[in-house]
């Protein structure tokens, strides 16, 4: 089939679009070339939906003439997820009409896809509900994205995934129908779950447009830790046996020296820059049950000869410990201007050794590889501060990207625990799932996108790819 020019293709789209909101030029298409991720690849054109009858209109059409339609929010995904690989047209969700409605009585939010993450957290918060998936981006990130993610952040460990909140979703598929799945009741055993299929499918089996979230009581309390190690091994050791005390964290995370050094250097914040590593402990709850969970997990950290163990006082203490977690990643960012961030995740018990091997990766390469993440549920940032112009360093850099998936797979892991397979980590996904399982992901997306126009190029590797290419 022939594919219509750009211009015949915009001429089609403008007679159900305004014209405003349908960007040609180059400076506009530059803009939509990249994320947060790796490489910058041009759409023809991008088109702002405001309507999920818009959004059926474009895949129609986009079907029709077997043209290639990538989803996008806000475009902080890290693993290349809205890139137009193959070209054709950028859909921009951000500017979709917003809608949110917190259903206070049955613990619902019911959100459009273009809804800012942290803008649920506060309206759930304001009727003293809660909900807990909070990736670092949250200020800037659609729901739309982090459902098509499957997001999350620290919170995880005790509260799960994107996915465990998501209970119903309204879809426009690939051929461009507009369907509904699950719906407003927690329990729903009615066919296939197609929730859980879209979600986390990385905008390639639909375009969400509005989503039915599940909220949970807002926590009465909490209290959090802040413990100092001169080993990284004994760090490790202490966030095991923290678990296996039986208290369940409501976040618990790592930095290696190379991110405390990396955040005194960028805004000092008191961080003990001679640590081999820091842990951040939050326990939530009920107060008095919060006070002894807080004191036992202090105890443990000593116990594991941690150097120092501070509990914050107050709200300002607590804010400033978790401030310099969150300015990690721009903070790195100051070693070199491109950054490879990996999101590698092992079994828990799994993480003293995940850590050596990358330790091991770091030696061997010779490169600026730095580790942080969510240690609790064994979900780890390996990140690689490079220059992507020092083509020797970036030969390097593939060889220790695919190391690094192999160590994590080796030792039970994924090669996600949040952030996707995107373009990155395509190449790799039969080394976790097998030729046979691969095959039963194809076969579905074949089914529900039989011309393959919803966000080609992405999860499945190409013929042939079997490593990440990098330049
Ligand atoms: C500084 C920083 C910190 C981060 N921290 C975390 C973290 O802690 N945890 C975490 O999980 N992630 C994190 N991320 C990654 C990223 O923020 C998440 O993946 C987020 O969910 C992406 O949302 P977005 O709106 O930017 O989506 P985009 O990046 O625009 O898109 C992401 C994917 O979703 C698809 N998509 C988007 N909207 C739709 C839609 N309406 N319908 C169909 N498909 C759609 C796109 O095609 C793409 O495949 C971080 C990113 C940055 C830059």
């Amino acid at each position: 089939m022939n594919r219509p020019s750009t211009d015949e293709l915009i001429n089609l789209i403008e007679q159900e679009i305004p014209k405003e909101r349908v960007l040609r030029n180059l400076a506009d298409r530059y803009s939509y070339s990249y994320d947060a991720s790796f490489g910058e690849y041009l759409p023809d054109l991008v088109v702002q939906a405001l309507t999920k009858e818009e959004v059926s209109f474009i895949i129609k059409l986009a079907n029709e003439h077997r043209i290639p339609v990538y989803p996008r929010g806000s475009a902080t995904s890290l693993s290349g997820g809205s890139l137009a690989v193959n070209g054709g047209i950028m859909l921009d969700m951000s500017q979709f009409e917003k809608k949110l409605m917190i259903d206070q009585e049955n613990l619902l939010a019911i959100a459009s896809a273009s809804v800012i993450t942290s803008e649920i957290h506060e309206a759930a918060e304001n009727v003293g509900l809660f909900y807990p998936p909070d990736p670092s981006s949250s200020h800037v990130s659609t729901i739309g994205g982090n459902i098509l993610e499957n997001s999350s952040g620290p919170k995880g460990l005790k509260y799960g995934t994107t996915k465990e909140y998501v209970i119903g979703l309204e879809v426009v598929t690939p051929t461009g129908e507009i369907i509904r799945t699950g719906g407003k009741t927690v329990k729903n055993v009615t066919g296939y779950d197609l929730t859980r299929l879209i979600v986390g499918s990385e905008g390639t089996l639909g375009v969400v447009t509005e989503a039915i979230i599940r909220l949970i009581p807002k926590p009465e309390d909490r209290k959090t830790l802040l413990a100092s190690f001169d080993s990284l091994i004994n760090s490790g050791k202490a966030i095991t046996n923290i678990l296996a005390s039986g208290i369940l964290p409501s976040a618990m995370e790592l930095m290696d020296n190379a991110c405390i050094v990396a955040v005194e250097n960028y805004i000092p914040s008191g961080l003990p820059i001679e640590a081999e590593a820091i842990i951040i402990i939050e326990v939530d709850g009920h107060k008095s049950a919060i006070q002894e969970e807080i004191d036992k997990c202090a105890e443990v950290c000593e116990r594991f000869n941690a150097t120092s163990v501070k509990v914050a006082k107050n709200e300002l203490e607590r804010e400033q410990i978790w401030k310099s977690r969150r300015m990690v990643s721009p903070a790195i960012t100051q070693i070199g201007p491109t950054k490879i961030s990996e999101d590698a995740t092992v079994p828990r018990s799994k993480i003293p050794e995940m850590m050596e091997k990358l330790s091991e990766i770091r030696e061997k390469y010779k490169l600026n590889l730095v580790v942080f993440g969510h240690a609790g549920d064994g979900n780890l940032h390996p990140n690689i501060l490079t220059d992507k112009r020092n083509i020797e360093e970036m030969k390097r850099v593939e060889e220790a990207v695919s190391e690094i998936f192999e160590a994590a797979i080796e030792l039970g892991g994924t090669l996600s625990g949040e952030h996707g397979i995107g373009t990155l980590k395509a190449p790799y996904m039969s080394l976790e799932l097998g030729e046979d399982g691969l095959m039963m992901m194809q076969k579905i997306k074949e089914a529900w996108d039989p011309n393959n126009i919803l966000n080609p190029g992405k999860i499945f590797p190409q013929e042939g790819q079997t490593k990440v290419v990098l330049i």
